[in-house]
């Protein structure tokens, strides 16, 4: 039974410089309230571990989840100790979305905190309010993606519409803590100057003004073979830093600042 001594977990990722400031460990839980069209941890999305096709590594496909006493992944996040205190780094807990997860997640920031160690948080924020403001208030950083600036938009790609996730962004910024916000770039999704404007707007209206811009890649696109799901973003074209230029000079016109 998962609770707050017992997660499910899909990858603890050692060295990682991308999730936060520092050297980090990041711990993939498993669940997620969204299903984007161009996640590259499919397997990852539902708590339940799911069937690959026969003849399939489950690892790579990242169905190879497995669960941990949280003294286990305490341990295994404190191995790394002298590396998170040299270089201003911690854990971010990441996944998935740790809200899915909740009570063990708060259960493993408190222990690491207790241990001194930075903790970040990666989340979708869609989650009753509550929910959203336990994990939020327990750790020392949150990074929330903003996927789309329409609602119905946020839910052809997403699976849901994007209020919740609004809501509980302005209270992030609103209770001043450390944040990050990112967007995710998706070709063909929100990647036109008119979407950084609407982009733009929406953030100063929740008082967001930086942002960093997450270009999209194909990484994930052999997973969905494997799992044997169908991937909407077959043939689209990755972005790179390069293709962003007019997109970020739209958001910092619009008043938000790209990182
Ligand atoms: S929020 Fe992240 S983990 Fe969840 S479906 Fe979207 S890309 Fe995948």
């Amino acid at each position: 039974m998962l609770d707050e001594r017992r997660g499910r977990v899909f990858d603890v990722q050692k060295f990682s410089i991308h999730d936060g400031p520092g050297i980090r460990t990041t711990v993939f839980l498993k669940g997620c309230p969204l299903s984007c069209a161009w996640c590259c941890n499919p397997g990852g999305q539902q708590l339940a571990v799911l069937q690959v096709k026969d003849g399939v590594d489950p690892s790579i496909v990242h169905e190879d989840s497995w669960e941990l006493t949280l003294d286990q992944l305490v341990d295994t996040c404190l191995q790394d100790l002298p590396f998170y205190e040299e270089s201003g780094g911690g854990v971010t807990l990441s996944g998935g979305d740790p809200l899915v997860q909740t009570p063990f997640a708060l259960a493993l920031i408190a222990r690491l905190r207790q241990a001194g160690v930075h903790t970040a948080i990666e989340t979708t924020g869609h989650a009753p309010a509550p929910v959203f403001e336990t994990l939020r208030a327990a750790a020392d950083l949150v990074i929330m993606d903003v996927k789309h600036h329409d609602a119905a938009q946020h839910k052809r790609w997403t699976g849901v519409t994007n209020e919740l996730c609004l809501a509980n962004l302005a209270a992030a910024v609103a209770a001043g803590g450390d944040l990050l916000v990112r967007i995710p770039v998706v070709r063909g999704v929100n990647d036109t100057i008119e979407d950084a404007r609407a982009f733009a707007r929406l953030l100063g209206s929740v008082g967001v003004r930086q942002v960093q811009l997450m270009p999209f890649h194909q990484l994930g696109e052999r997973k969905y073979e494997l799992l044997d799901w169908p991937y909407r973003m077959t043939g689209v074209a990755p972005l790179h830093r390069e293709d962003l230029d007019g997109f970020r000079d739209a958001l910092e016109a619009g008043g938000v600042q790209v990182a």
